[in-house]
């Protein structure tokens, strides 16, 4: 017994020796994917991939922070695809649905109110429920008011969150990566919800936006045109400067074009 402690002993103070010489590398985080509960063909097996929805349409003019709805209940700022650091995403992973709810600070019937971080995309009957884009799922189970819960991770920050579903696809777990447009599971009315509905959640860097509205244009930011023109500066006529005429140099006589005749000296008279 005294032998199996004190080599237990050495072995601490060997482990703790090596340790404080030379500490370990940390250890690469890994994510365990779970067993499959089924991997039995369901109707998710072989189900349609997601359709691509040309318009939204707003489900009731009464709303709640539907944001910009034309004519024709159609939600003006709704394009197919949301694009995002992660690539395009599907602004309606829904195989049915009108906006029932939009994204930001809605009032509630008992007074007050409060954020709504997502929009609701609602339908009667549920339907599917598809990856809004390409990535890995990173959680597929039950969370309190989200009810049956999807997200997933697209990489550069970009996750997407699914909420209320009544089913999940039992071959969903965390950690296996997805393909845009599969489908995940079928809209419900699970965890905090008063009717058949996807809560739809886009996260960018961490912060929850409006997907109906992210990437859209701003309106224009209009100035009256009077501030914008300056007032005219009054040019100055230039000064002139006078100059002093500079002095005339002597003219440079021609070079000779020959020599001059040579001056014949005369010898004076009787000088022989
Ligand atoms: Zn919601």
């Amino acid at each position: 017994m005294r032998r199996i402690a004190f080599s237990l002993a050495a072995a601490a103070a060997l482990t703790g020796c090596a340790t404080a010489a030379n500490p370990p590398y940390a250890r690469p985080v890994t994510t365990t994917i779970s067993p499959p509960i089924s991997s039995a063909a369901n109707i998710y097996t072989n189900a349609p991939r997601a359709p691509l929805h040309s318009e939204l349409f707003a489900c009731h003019s009464y709303g709640s922070n539907l944001g910009l709805i034309g004519q024709r209940g159609e939600a003006t700022n709704y394009t197919p695809y949301v694009e995002t650091p992660a690539g395009s995403l599907l602004r309606n992973p829904t195989e049915v649905g009108c906006l029932s709810s939009g994204f930001g600070y809605r009032g509630t019937a008992t007074g007050g109110g409060r954020q709504h971080n997502g929009i609701d995309l609602a339908n009667r009957e549920g339907g599917f429920i598809y990856a809004a884009g390409n990535g890995r799922v990173v959680t597929a189970d039950y969370r309190g008011g989200y009810g049956n819960f999807i997200e997933i991770d697209h990489g550069n920050g970009v996750h997407t969150r699914y909420a209320h579903l009544v089913e999940i696809d039992p071959n969903l777990r965390p950690g296996m990566s997805i393909a845009e447009g599969t489908p995940m599971g079928r809209m419900g009315m699970t965890g905090n919800a008063t009717g058949v509905h996807l809560h739809y959640e886009i996260a960018i860097d961490g912060l929850l936006v409006d997907p109906i509205n992210y990437g859209v244009p701003q309106p224009y930011q209009t100035t009256p045109v009077a501030q914008t023109y300056q007032q005219p500066v009054p040019i100055e006529a230039p000064q002139v400067i006078e100059l002093e005429e500079p002095a005339m140099e002597q003219p440079i006589p021609p070079p000779l074009q020959s020599y001059p005749e040579p001056v014949r000296l005369q010898r004076p008279d009787g000088f022989n």
